[in-house]
C-alpha cells in the first residue's frame, strides 16, 4: 500500500471522477473529465489526470437547430494491474442530447491511460 504524504499513513488510494464539464457548440460536444486519486484516510488529492472528450453529434443541423445536454453518465474504468499488464485507468461516458427540432441522440466515448501517468499533486 502507498503512503499518503499528507496523513503519513499507509492507506488505500481510491480513484474517483468528478462530474463532466460538458460544452456544446453547434454539433460538437466537448467535455472535460477529471479523474483523481484520493487518500481514503484524509481525503486529500494525490494525483490527477484530465481527459478532453470531443465528439460530433450524428445530426444534420438545420438553421434553427440547437442542441442541449439532457443528461450524462460517466463510469470509471480500471483494468490490468496484473503481473505482466499495466494498470489502466479511464472513463466511459455517454451524453444524452436533445435538439430544438425534436431530435434526440447521444455521443459516447472512452479513453484510458496507464495509472502511473497520472500527474502527482503532492
Ligand atoms: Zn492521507
Ligand atoms: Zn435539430
Amino acid at each position: 500500500m502507498p503512503r499518503c504524504p499528507e496523513c503519513n499513513k499507509f492507506v488505500p488510494i481510491e480513484v474517483e471522477n468528478e462530474d463532466a464539464d460538458v460544452n456544446i457548440n453547434g454539433a460538437s460536444v466537448t467535455a472535460e473529465i477529471r479523474l483523481v486519486k484520493k487518500c481514503q484516510e484524509c481525503d486529500c488529492e494525490l494525483a490527477e489526470t484530465v481527459f478532453e472528450f470531443a465528439e460530433e453529434a450524428d445530426h444534420v443541423m438545420g438553421d434553427e437547430c440547437e442542441l442541449e445536454e439532457v443528461d450524462n453518465g460517466i463510469e470509471l474504468t480500471d483494468s490490468g494491474g496484473a503481473r505482466y499488464k499495466k494498470r489502466m485507468l479511464g472513463y466511459n461516458i455517454s451524453i444524452q442530447l436533445l435538439c430544438s427540432c425534436g431530435w434526440t441522440g447521444e455521443v459516447t466515448g472512452e479513453e484510458s491511460i496507464a495509472a502511473s501517468y497520472f500527474d502527482e499533486l503532492v
